[in-house]
């Protein structure tokens, strides 16, 4: 029986937000120990490592071990505590499986047969600045030179040399929305067998470009030639793996924003031909892929505009920039307030608000409160709270799954929640910060986005998976936070300010 030890270790890190990312608020995710509690974990999710599982668990001769499964809300750098609890798992698993071989007379080189990991790859922890790179060059020196070390990773990964060099294939996402969790892990597990049966062998070869790329959808009209180039090349024969990834420029790390990948059946030189050719071109098309959005006030006015003029409800408002998903507060009240003003009928999910909430439940069903809105974690940024009159409509534990293709069956939590409604606009209030993507977070509270004029959403690109298919239109507003779409927005200090497009710019 050949053993694969496996993880997940997620978190993307906006280093602009202060303080560190801890246990709890791992807990408050997933932070899930012990290969039963993860199996049950993911039962109902389309992720990684049910992946992995579908692929090697049917194979007679394999055996895949899950030893923990980390994410927490995108926020400020792992506590060192976390991240020397995951590394210390993994290393204390591969140690025992080597201590077990020996007992048994076997040659401890020979176990483990491989690592496969889910990693996000935008990972900053307290004392690495490439945490994922750190980790996997801990591992590495921790096996035989020889055992494959295959890596799942986000489409925001900062792909780092160090990264690369440490594991033997890594397999970043294709699409933002990322849809396609679960059917990348499948093609790194398939071509991890693959490899151990030695039908191929993986050579990776990657490309950094100069440049902080944009929160950007991979269908946006911009981009969408290289998605479709990009589609076709991993359907060509000898190639295993190819991707553009766009870095997370949130995380402040030196290396890795904007990078090509391509992985080819034992053809190095042509691995990283194809990587700098299309990096190349991809560049050359850089002034392309920023783009502007509307202000709170242009986009009410332009939803007005646009039901007058007969396009079907809902016109979907997105906050792409007070993004949760971003590592944002999620308590900008800034489109809230143009809703308000507006006076059209509308939702809103969802607002970080615990304070609001606990005022909601003080006040009762059916009664009115005067609730200052939002704007208190980072007010010097969002410019505080919006005082309003609401109405108290419902209350929820504020649980659900997301239904659509992101993240699907995934569990959501949203803490204690209330619906409320102010003039003719229902606000979800929540306390737990989650980026809700999914229109499964309306369905909640009973509230149907499907036929509503105006819809607001707290997400950057992930919504567009849930609510594209029900849309009249989408209008993206920008309001002020430090996640923003556009990195010419923030201030950093170790990014590289050669990079395009921070040049000349006053940072
Ligand atoms: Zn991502």
């Amino acid at each position: 029986m050949k053993t694969i030890l496996s993880c997940q270790f997620k978190l993307e890190c906006n280093r602009f937000l202060g303080l560190v990312t801890t246990r709890e608020d791992f807990e408050k995710r997933e932070f899930v120990f012990g290969e039963e509690n993860v199996r049950a974990y993911f039962k109902e999710a389309k992720m990684e490592l049910p992946a992995f599982f579908d692929v090697i668990d049917p194979l007679p001769d394999y055996e895949i071990r899950p030893l923990f499964a980390l994410n927490a809300q995108p926020g400020p750098p792992v506590a060192k505590d976390v991240y020397d609890l995951a590394e210390g798992t993994m290393l204390q698993a591969i140690r025992d499986l080597k201590a077990q071989a020996q007992a048994e007379g076997k040659d401890p080189a020979s176990v483990p047969s491989a690592l496969l990991l889910a990693l996000h790859g935008a990972m900053v922890a307290e004392e690495h600045e490439d945490a994922e790179g750190d980790f996997l060059e801990s591992m590495r020196n921790a096996v035989d030179p020889d055992c494959p070390i295959f890596v799942t990773l986000d489409l925001h990964v900062n792909m780092t040399k160090k990264k690369a060099a440490q594991a033997t294939a890594l397999f970043p996402l294709e699409f933002y929305p990322h849809t396609d969790f679960y059917e990348n892990a499948l093609k790194a597990a398939r071509c991890l067998i693959d490899t151990l049966e030695g039908r191929v062998v993986p050579a990776m070869a990657i490309h950094e470009l100069p440049m902080l790329f944009p929160t950007l959808p991979t269908g946006h009209e911009s981009f969408l030639p290289f998605r479709e180039e990009i589609g076709a090349l991993n359907q060509e024969p000898g190639i295993l793996h190819a991707r553009f990834t766009h870095g997370f420029f949130a995380a402040d790390v030196r290396e890795g924003f904007g990078t090509t990948l391509v992985i080819t059946d034992n053809d190095l030189p042509r691995a990283q031909r194809l990587a700098d050719d299309l990096a190349e071109r991809i560049y050359a098309k850089r002034r392309s892929f920023y783009r502007d959005c509307f202000t709170p006030d242009e986009a009410l006015r332009e939803a007005r505009r646009l039901l007058d003029s007969g396009v079907h409800p809902p016109i979907v408002l997105a906050d792409v920039n007070d993004n949760p998903g971003s590592g944002s507060t999620q308590d900008n009240p800034e489109l809230l307030r143009a809703m308000i003003d507006a006076d059209l009928p509308a939702m809103f999910s969802t607002l970080f608000d615990p304070e609001s909430v606990e005022r909601a439940y003080e006040t009762g069903l059916g009664n009115e409160v005067e609730l200052d809105l939002g704007g208190k974690l980072r007010p010097d940024v969002t410019g505080g709270p919006v005082r309003a009159k609401a109405r108290v409509l419902q209350y929820s534990g504020g649980n659900y799954r997301n239904e659509g293709t992101f993240l699907h069956g995934v569990l959501h939590r949203l803490g204690k929640a209330a619906l409320v409604e102010v003039g003719n606009v229902k606000i979800i209030l929540c306390s737990i910060r989650v980026q809700p993507a999914d229109r499964a977070a309306l369905h909640l509270f009973g509230l149907e986005p499907e036929t509503c004029p105006v819809v607001a959403v707290k997400s950057a690109v992930h919504y567009r998976a849930s609510y594209e298919p029900v849309a009249g239109r989408i209008l993206e507003v920008s309001t002020k936070s430090l996640g923003p779409i556009d990195p010419r927005a923030l201030h950093y200090e170790h990014a590289p300010k050669d990079a395009y497009p921070l040049q000349g710019l006053d940072l």
